[in-house]
């Protein structure tokens, strides 16, 4: 089957949770999804959910804490492109249908892996591999390439409100 390039960004909620509905529903169909999580370490519901899975795997190259623009470290850098080395193996290797790059968009607006790179992935993406690539501030040139970008709008989110995030549903 045809695959196409996908972009969920935009500054509302629901970015990952589709990425990883979108991995669930290929799973009833027996379709095997790889997700690659950068800038996160924590182990959120969907990751702890998910071990062991038959159909979908999950790593993270990201750091357990927060980072912010000014707190980026080699280390950091090091994880990310780490991280996106090895989506490309997943991707060529044939074992799966879907490979995902959650906050991969975020990644690249923090300086911790180069646009171009990502660009490459894009390029070297066999025909029927689905690849999704979701996070805020998606790259104008990843737009382009994408067959199909959603953008998710804030109209209004609670934290604004000062709510804090909560267990089970921002993680
Ligand atoms: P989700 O993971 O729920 O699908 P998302 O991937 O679209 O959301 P991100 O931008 O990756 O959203 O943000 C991760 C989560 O943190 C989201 O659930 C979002 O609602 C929440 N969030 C974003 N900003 C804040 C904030 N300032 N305070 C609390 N939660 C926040
Ligand atoms: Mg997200």
């Amino acid at each position: 089957m045809k695959g196409y390039v996908q972009v969920y960004t935009g500054n509302g909620k629901g970015k990952t949770t589709a990425a990883f509905g979108q991995a669930i529903r290929a799973s009833g169909h027996g379709k095997r999804t790889y997700i690659g999580q950068f800038m996160k370490g924590q182990v959120y519901g969907e990751v702890k959910v998910l071990r062991g899975n038959q159909y979908i795997d999950v790593e993270q190259f990201g750091a357990e804490k927060c980072i912010t623009k000014d707190k980026i470290t080699e280390e950091y850098i090091m994880k990310s492109n780490y991280g996106l080395k090895r989506c490309l193996e997943k991707m060529k290797e044939g074992n799966y249908d879907i490979i995902i790059l959650d906050e991969i968009n975020v990644a690249i607006w923090f300086g911790l892996i180069k646009e171009e790179k990502v660009l490459e992935l894009l390029y070297q993406r066999p025909k029927d591999i689905e690849l999704i690539l979701t996070g805020r501030y998606a790259p104008e040139k990843i737009i382009k390439r994408a067959d199909l970008v959603t953008e998710m709008k804030c109209i209004k989110h609670y934290y604004d409100r000062g709510v804090k995030a909560r267990n089970g549903i921002e993680r």
